[in-house]
């Protein structure tokens, strides 16, 4: 059932307090017996799914993948603030030519949706904090012949090397072909790392794993390194590196939203593809898989330590 879009005046669309202009433009097209996701829709989604995204969103930086015209039409990836940003959203001064944009509540999620604004892709850290690391993202990416069985038994390695170092590993799909598994990690005083140990952390894993299983796993970001394994991306992990945001849609056919998972759920049978914009008020009514991500957080230290940085 398709909730009654607000309105105000004459047949305007405001979803947040946020006017939406050209709410029947059509972003994602019916396919498979869905109907055709507007930008009416987007914005009710993004109101909807507001408290899941913001604890993973709110107040970093935050490149925009837009497509204003739909995913059949130009999109492009923007990184920093753009003339005519709207005021919903924060400016946050990295010392970069142009500020970086940031929703810290609804409201500007919704303007990011009226922007035309399909994918959220944040840096990995902390809220208010840019220049202090609070997460570590193993990206796993398949190569083309193997199946989504292999990304899972992957995943699973990857999860049993992360909690060997003491981390708590949390996995999301992608809205793609892979999927993230991510770590949090504390941000006092006594436990923050830099970004360059974050990444130099996330590299050291990954190329631990490589050794343990290289007919499986390679670190090497060439695809002709890839043949038949999984590429362990460990360069979301830098400063100014980013992510796709948990609960964050996909410019691409099918609707497909980036979507937090519990362990239980990494198993054969998983169809990454059932997470949509088409299924997402069933997932809004399960608890969310991530509740505990950031309660879950230890300091990175002992594990850089162990790893031997
Ligand atoms: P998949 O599961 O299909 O791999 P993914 O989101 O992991 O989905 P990748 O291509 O592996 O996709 O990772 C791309 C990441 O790189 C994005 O999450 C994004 O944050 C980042 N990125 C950096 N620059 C760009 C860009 N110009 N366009 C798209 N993504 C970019
Ligand atoms: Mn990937
Ligand atoms: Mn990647």
């Amino acid at each position: 059932t398709v909730k009654p879009v607000a309105k105000s005046g004459k047949g305007k669309v405001v979803v947040a307090g946020v006017a939406i202009s050209s709410p029947d433009k059509v972003l994602w097209p019916a396919r498979d017996g869905n109907p055709a996701i507007t930008k009416a829709d987007l914005a009710r989604y993004y109101e909807a799914a507001a408290e899941r995204i913001l604890p993973h969103v709110g107040d970093r930086p935050t490149s925009i993948i837009r497509a204003p015209d739909g995913i059949e039409g130009e999109t492009f990836f923007q990184r920093h603030a753009m003339a005519g940003s709207n005021p919903r959203l924060k400016l946050i001064d990295v010392a970069a030519r142009t500020p970086y944009v940031a929703a810290v509540d609804v409201g500007g999620l919704v303007a990011i949706g009226q922007s035309g604004g399909l994918e959220l892709h944040p840096w990995g850290c902390a809220p208010g904090q840019p220049e202090v690391p609070d997460q570590i993202t193993f990206d796993l990416d398949p190569d083309e012949g193997l199946g989504f069985a292999d990304v899972i038994s992957a995943a699973r390695v990857v999860k049993a090397k992360l909690e060997d170092l003491g981390l708590a590993p949390f996995v999301k799909t992608t809205g793609g072909k892979g999927l993230h598994v991510v770590v949090p990690i504390r941000t006092d005083a006594r436990s923050r790392v830099t970004w360059d140990q974050n990444k130099a952390f996330a590299r050291a894993v990954s190329e631990a794993i490589r050794v343990a299983a290289p007919d499986r796993f390679t670190t090497t970001l060439a695809k002709k390194a890839r043949g038949g394994k999984i590429f362990l991306d460990y360069l979301r992990n830098g400063r100014m590196a980013t992510a796709v945001a948990p609960w964050s849609p996909r410019a691409r056919p099918g609707a497909g939203i980036a979507c937090p998972l519990s362990w239980g759920q990494v198993k054969a049978g998983l169809d990454p593809t059932a997470f949509t914009l088409w299924t997402y008020a069933t997932l809004m009514k399960k608890p969310d898989p991530w509740s505990d991500f950031r309660a879950s957080a230890v300091s990175l230290k002992p594990a850089l330590k162990r790893i031997g940085l």
